[in-house]
């Protein structure tokens, strides 16, 4: 038999291996692709002087030191906001989300093959991925065409634009914005960062730090708002990888949160029907995808890592919002969705109040083109343009 490889990547569906870092699906099937790390987390592995989420670079043995692409992302506060609760501030990444921990990885891994092949790459998104993908394009002196809906609009959106990056706007719904970006042309390299098993990998550090920072105890439970499920799937993976190694003694109750305009996991997880709204109106306007490609694989993996859903209402979505800017955490209102069902279980009882919760603050309140005003005014008659 060959060498043993330090990871894998393998179809969710038909198990084939894809031996191609570029392969953002199974070259065989087209289903998505996993990550499969194949070694133990160790303590002694973490680089202890970098304070970037390049401190766990061991177990990202496909990008080597010399290609490393970085902005100085992670290693994010974590900072105690109740007696048992406490906030993972990722808000705090250089583009002001937690996208860089899966950019860095990207980037780092492709840049040169690329380059070598005189290419550009692409990506679909108008909100937090798009102007992460473009901050790191930059960085790496590489093309990017950032495919956005035609509708675009917002901070996000002058973001991508200030980076540099190319945009091409689409008519249509979301799914066509993707179908575009990923369309085959000559030079071009989709590099969505829904699919991309590489984006994914790096979100798996946010659960490192999270338990570093705990001194390798893991919290009860850690809520995350839900859309596309990189960041789901991220987490679990680094908490397996973690319970696996045999550093923490058991996984965290993963509660993957939704808004009851946008919830295909809440449904599908508790066997309920979903249809979909024919008009997003939700102030959390980066969690808009009714039909997410992943949405088997969060299903299947949210099961085996014994998690748990929950949605919110607007009115509970503005409170957690208002609330948390009022306690000096200025984040995004889809941000504010994991805040809210977390105050949802503790006055439902589901949770207890001595339990330790994470909750993980995925992008800066600075990104919002909600107006202080606009929340005062009548918190259920609003309409904004949905962002993706
Ligand atoms: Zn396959």
């Amino acid at each position: 038999m060959g060498i043993q490889m330090a990871y894998e990547i393998e179809c969710s569906v038909c198990g084939k291996s894809a031996k191609n870092l570029l392969n953002y699906k199974c070259p065989s099937c087209g289903n998505p692709l996993n990550f499969e790390v194949r070694m133990d987390f160790e303590k002694a592995r973490i680089k202890n002087s970098n304070y970037s989420l390049w401190r766990y670079a061991y177990y990202f043995p496909y990008v080597s030191e010399a290609d490393i692409v970085t902005l100085g992302e992670g290693w994010t506060p974590l900072v105690k906001f109740s007696d048992s609760t406490f906030l993972k501030l990722e808000n705090l990444n250089p583009t002001g989300s937690f996208k860089d921990r899966g950019s860095t990885i990207l980037i780092s891994a492709l840049h040169k093959m690329v380059k070598k092949a005189n290419g550009y790459i692409s990506e679909d998104s108008s909100g937090n991925a798009g102007a992460s993908v473009a901050a790191y394009a930059a960085r790496a002196e590489l093309k990017a065409e950032i495919y956005v809906p035609e509708t675009v609009s917002g901070p996000k959106f002058s973001q991508i634009q200030f980076y540099g990056a190319k945009v091409v706007k689409v008519s249509g719904d979301r799914s066509m914005v993707a179908d575009a970006a990923q369309r085959t042309e000559d030079k071009k390299f989709y590099v969505g960062h829904i699919l991309h098993p590489l984006f994914r990998d790096g979100i798996k550090t946010l659960a490192y730090e999270i338990v570093e920072q705990r001194n390798l105890q893991p919290p009860h439970c850690v809520y995350v708002p839900v859309s596309a499920g990189t960041l789901l799937l991220g987490m679990i993976d680094g908490f397996s990888h973690l319970f696996n190694s045999g550093i923490i003694r058991s996984m965290p109750t993963i509660v993957a949160c939704q808004t009851s305009q946008v919830s295909p996991l809440y449904h599908r997880f508790k066997n309920l029907s979903y249809t979909p709204p024919t008009t997003i109106d939700s102030v959390a306007d980066a969690l808009i995808s009714v039909n997410p490609p992943l949405l088997d694989l969060m299903t299947k993996e949210l099961r085996r890592a014994k998690g748990e859903t929950a949605i919110v209402e607007e009115n509970e979505i503005i409170n957690a919002f208002k609330e948390l800017a009022k306690r000096g955490f200025h984040v995004e209102p889809s941000s504010a969705v994991a805040y809210a069902a977390l105050k949802k279980q503790i006055a439902e009882g589901t949770v207890s109040k001595k339990d330790e919760i994470v909750v993980v603050l995925t992008g800066s309140g600075l990104k919002t083109a909600l107006k202080p005003e606009e929340i005062r005014r009548n918190q259920n008659n609003r309409r904004l343009e949905p962002l993706s």
